[in-house]
């Protein structure tokens, strides 16, 4: 459930203090300590999972409606313009802590935040790739 190693699994269940907005029996949201923008916070599960393809069903489920509630809280207190919700999956799509988390990143005008790639064109080779995973 927990991994004696993992900064997360210490932060989430209280090991380690921080700066805690919500807490329930399956998640704490903390503030981000390098924030991206006024009011980042992040969603983490008190249960340990390296990543979005090791968290339980169950525990993936409530964590949009989270996402939701703390996200609409700090767009309206922080008075943010827009809202990315962003999870990062493995070291080469940003992941440094490997413990599932969520960022909550409010977005003011003209801020620095970066949350963007280079549009591509969509292959006819991995239209049917994909599909291919489904049928
Ligand atoms: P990732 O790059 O893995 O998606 O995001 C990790 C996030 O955790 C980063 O935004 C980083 O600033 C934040 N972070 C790393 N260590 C700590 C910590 O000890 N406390 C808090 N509050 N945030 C942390
Ligand atoms: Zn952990």
């Amino acid at each position: 459930m927990r991994d004696d190693n993992c900064i997360f699994c210490k932060i989430a269940n209280g090991e380690i203090p921080s700066a805690t907005l919500y807490e329930d029996d399956d998640f704490r949201v903390i503030m981000d300590l390098n924030p991206a923008s006024r009011g980042h916070s992040l969603i983490l599960p008190k249960d340990h999972a390296a990543n979005l393809f090791e968290l339980p069903d169950e525990t993936a489920a409530k964590v949009l409606p989270l996402a939701k509630k703390i996200g609409a809280k700090l767009s309206e207190g922080f008075g943010s313009d827009g809202f990315n919700v962003v999870q990062n999956n493995g070291e080469c799509a940003g992941q440094t802590v490997f413990h599932f988390h969520t960022h909550l990143i409010p977005r003011y005008k003209g801020d620095t935040v970066s949350v963007k790639w280079v549009p591509g064109k969509l292959a006819e080779e991995d239209i049917e790739k994909a599909k291919s995973l489904f049928s």
